[in-house]
């Protein structure tokens, strides 16, 4: 604490003050308090403060805790806090000047700061601050800086597999060196940025247009993919890259992550280490694939899909041995969508779970109706998803049989050659569980995946159906014929009953009953179609007969 007169005569002098300015308080009643005190401006622009200035003091009077620095005899340089108070109410008017040193204080603040806008791990600008650079980009556009800037996001490929390999640390060290080599290949004007775990944002203001930012991103993609050593080990990394240009047409940072972002999704779709600049046209993709989610999950709600069955015929009787339950949706604009269009989305979003089920229950509660008719030994099969053997779909299965009073063996159920590839021994298990229950397995679209009937042999599979691509031009390609017949004779080789599907022609079912095919669906008997349309069919060519044939009996 100092006092002094207006004309700067010092009083007062404490030994903290003493202290903070280098000044011996013998010294100090001696001289000035300008000169005691010499200040300086705390940032650059900002005005300093002149302790003799009477004017200045009526300034500064009000303001408590000004940032200055002040200037030690020893060429020092110490931020302190001041205030300033006259105390005008004692004839020779007095002021007291306190202050003290922030240093410590401004280190803290600088660590606080650090900790908020930058990544602990690479000392990269953390998602905040990019934001914020981003933000500042934008701005300064919109008071008018012509030129272009760019955003690039980067991912890293298979950054999992080391994690899991090599450890969290090995996996941690090769985030770090990555985030190294991109800061170094960059220019000092941009902002290279850890986004989140293995994302990495990279700021380019300015770019030479959509060329600056495609050389700029190969530039960060050579300079990844240098091989990297881990302890004892060598790795190769990939990235994936998102690139989009803001030539005026963004106004929010949201938007140009968002598109970014959508850029980056459609470069991990292909080949490792591409990159893909973003165009509006991929925006209204997301925005369809959003709206047909939506879509999807009001047809649920709604009510809006149906059951179509398509019968499978028994090539040795001629008759209908069973049935495929296949969906469809009644769209209220559309029409009729396919499930080629819907299934793979409703995949994506997890909604074939809700839905798989509602298909379970649907077809249930149909075979009931059936049985309930007399019509009693009657089978559909129900297409499942892969991501169904996520839950306990056996649970579920046995539930829905309970819950509709229908027998196990009336159920069939088709896997593709996905679910079977994938979670092997888990889906083996759920699969045995069901085959224990009393339901036939399909292995459907056989051909089309890359699993062997060698593979194919674990799992309790009652049918193999070939895809309907190999059938197709059975009667004029001699490939396809020879294919066909092989699988044919191979699949009852290891005991499985063999279904040719998309059977079109007579032509085509002359070829398939010569080479021994157990059952065919297609066309050429019959298209899937409603239940109620079902019933004259299975009347007529199924089970009235059988039921006539007991009578005879
Ligand atoms: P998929 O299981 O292989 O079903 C056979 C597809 O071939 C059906 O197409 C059927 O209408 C069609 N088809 C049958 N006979 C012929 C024919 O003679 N010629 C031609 N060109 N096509 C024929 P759909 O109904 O469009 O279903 C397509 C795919 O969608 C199905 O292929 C199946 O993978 C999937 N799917 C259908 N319903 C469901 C379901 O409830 N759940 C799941 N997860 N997938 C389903
Ligand atoms: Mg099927
Ligand atoms: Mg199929």
């Amino acid at each position: 604490m100092i006092a002094a007169d207006l004309e700067g005569q010092i009083y007062v002098f404490n030994p903290m003050a003493e202290k903070i300015t280098g000044q011996s308080l013998r010294h100090a009643r001696r001289s000035t308090l300008s000169k005691i005190m010499p200040l300086e401006a705390f940032e650059a622009g900002e005005p300093s403060i002149e302790l003799d200035k009477v004017e200045d003091f009526s300034r500064w009077k009000s303001m408590l805790d000004i940032r200055q620095y002040l200037m030690r005899p020893d060429g020092q340089r110490v931020p302190i806090e001041i205030s300033v108070n006259i105390l005008e109410d004692i004839k020779s008017n007095l002021m007291v000047i306190t202050f003290r040193d922030i240093s410590q204080q401004l280190s803290y603040e600088a660590t606080i700061r650090k900790n908020a806008f930058f990544d602990n791990l690479t000392d990269l600008p953390n998602r905040s601050l990019f934001v914020d650079r981003l933000e500042s980009s934008l701005n300064r556009r919109k008071r008018g800086k012509p030129q272009e800037f760019a955003v690039l996001f980067m991912d890293l490929d298979g950054i999992g597999v080391i994690n899991d390999g090599l450890g969290h640390e090995q996996g941690d060290r090769l985030i770090s060196e990555i985030g190294h080599r991109i800061d170094k290949t960059s220019r000092p004007d941009d902002t290279v940025s850890r986004f989140s775990s293995d994302v990495f944002a990279v700021l380019l203001d300015p770019v030479d247009a959509a060329n600056g930012a495609i050389q700029a991103c190969r530039r960060i993609l050579r300079a990844v993919e240098q091989p990297i050593q881990l302890g004892a080990t060598s790795v190769n990394v990939t990235a994936s890259v998102g690139i989009v240009l803001n030539h005026g047409n963004y106004k929010t940072t949201e938007e140009m992550i968002r598109d970014a972002d959508t850029a980056l999704h459609r470069a991990k779709l292909d080949a490792k280490g591409s990159y893909v600049m973003f165009d509006s046209d991929m925006h209204r993709d997301v925005k369809k694939f959003l709206e047909r989610k939506n879509d999807i999950q009001k047809a649920i709600h709604d009510g809006s899909f149906r059951v179509h069955y398509q019968p499978i015929i028994d090539l040795q009787s001629g008759k209908l041995s069973s049935m495929e339950a296949l969906i469809r949706w009644l769209h209220p604009v559309d029409g009729m969508v396919s499930p080629a269009e819907f299934i793979p989305i409703a995949e994506e979003t997890g909604l074939i779970l809700p839905l798989g089920e509602w298909v379970l229950r649907s077809v249930c509660r149909q075979i009931k109706q059936w049985n309930t008719r007399g019509m009693n030994d009657i089978k559909v099969a129900v297409n499942l998803s892969a991501r169904q053997f996520e839950n306990n779909i056996p649970t579920l299965v046995g539930e829905i049989l309970a819950e509709t009073d229908v027998s196990a063996e009336s159920l069939g159920l088709e896997i593709t050659e996905g679910v079977a590839m994938k979670n092997v021994d888990n889906n083996i298990r759920m699969l045995e569980e069901l085959n224990a229950l009393g339901i036939d397995i399909s292995i459907d679209d056989f051909g089309t995946g890359y699993s062997s009937l060698a593979y194919l042999k674990r799992f309790p599979l009652h049918t193999l159906k070939i895809d309907r691509s190999f059938i197709q031009d059975i009667t004029h390609n001699s490939d396809d014929r020879e294919i066909t017949k092989a699988i044919i004779a191979m699949g009852q080789n290891l005991n499985l009953k063999v279904l040719a599907e998309g059977v079109e022609t007579e032509g085509q079912l002359e070829i398939l009953r010569d080479s021994g095919c157990d059952y065919i669906q297609g066309y050429y008997f019959s298209r899937p179609m409603p239940a109620s349309e079902m019933l004259p069919f299975l009347q007529d060519r199924y089970l009235i007969n059988e039921q006539l044939m007991e009578l005879v009996e």
